[in-house]
């Protein structure tokens, strides 16, 4: 499954879904390692579905999107509501765990871009502890000043790598990949991931197993960082606007 004409979509609230497993997705990822472009990875979960229907400039950057994951439980419930069943959740930070292990493999390097002062530097050295033969070509924080943006991204392409990753947060960061994807001459695959750098630096815990296979992640991150209960109040409102979505399509029909 290497070229885009293969992937299989599914729509949710309009919004295009790829559906992969971590295996076809990985395939994918190789397939874009080997064009001359760069090829754009994101990672949605509800809550950037829903942002996706309010913000048209998400939505079509997701549209153009070379690969799009279903990062959240909310993805995987709403296709089933759908009937077409995603066939597996394939969380950002997992995937790009697993595409760090093929740029090793091949013999390539990633760069680590964006959050706090010093966690991209710390995730950077617990991946290499975990991932034999990973070369980290450079890393820098996520905080800037607009003024600044172009010279990061010249940056990361003169450092060499092949892979992107971008923790800023969504939508900062598929915008960030999308306007710089087409002057990018080295890296030929950039993915937003979110959190990802905190959890592998250490600073944030990753839920454990159980919630993981609960579907209850969403319930850990909220214990550990509250301030997050306005954000996940969309999980709820974003399956019931897809069951609306399922009702008045069938009466359509
Ligand atoms: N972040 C950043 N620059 C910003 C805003 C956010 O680097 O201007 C980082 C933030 O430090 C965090 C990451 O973006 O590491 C993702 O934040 P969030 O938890 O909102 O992401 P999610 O996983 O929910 O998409």
């Amino acid at each position: 499954m290497n070229s885009a004409a293969e992937r299989e979509k599914i729509y949710i609230l309009g919004i295009p879904v790829d559906r992969v497993t971590m295996s076809s997705a990985l395939e994918i990822f190789k397939g874009m390692l080997r064009k001359d472009h760069c090829g754009i990875i994101v990672t949605p979960n509800s809550e950037i579905v829903q942002n996706a229907t309010r913000n048209e400039e998400l939505a079509e950057l997701i549209r153009g999107a070379d690969l799009v994951i279903p990062d959240g439980i909310g993805l995987v419930k709403a296709s089933k509501m759908l009937g077409q069943p995603l066939t597996e959740r394939v969380t950002g930070i997992d995937f790009s765990f697993e595409a760090l292990k093929v740029i090793a493999e091949e013999g390539r390097s990633a760069f680590l871009f964006g959050s706090k002062p010093g966690i991209a530097e710390k995730a950077a050295e617990k991946l290499t502890e975990q991932i034999p033969g990973l070369v980290i070509a450079g890393t820098r924080n996520g905080y800037f000043k607009p003024e600044e943006e172009e010279a990061i991204a010249e940056e990361i392409d003169a450092s060499g790598a092949s892979f992107l990753l971008v923790a800023l947060g969504s939508p900062k960061q598929e915008l960030f990949m999308e306007k710089y994807k087409g002057r990018f001459k080295n890296v030929r695959a950039a993915v937003g991931v979110g959190g990802s750098l905190d959890v592998w630096s250490g600073t944030l815990d990753r839920a454990p197993k159980f919630y993981r296979d609960h579907g209850l992640e969403w319930l850990y991150r909220l214990i550990q960082q509250p301030s997050r209960i306005g954000r996940m109040a969309e999980i709820p409102r974003f399956l019931i606007k897809v069951l609306i979505t399922r009702r008045k399509n069938a009466n359509r029909t």
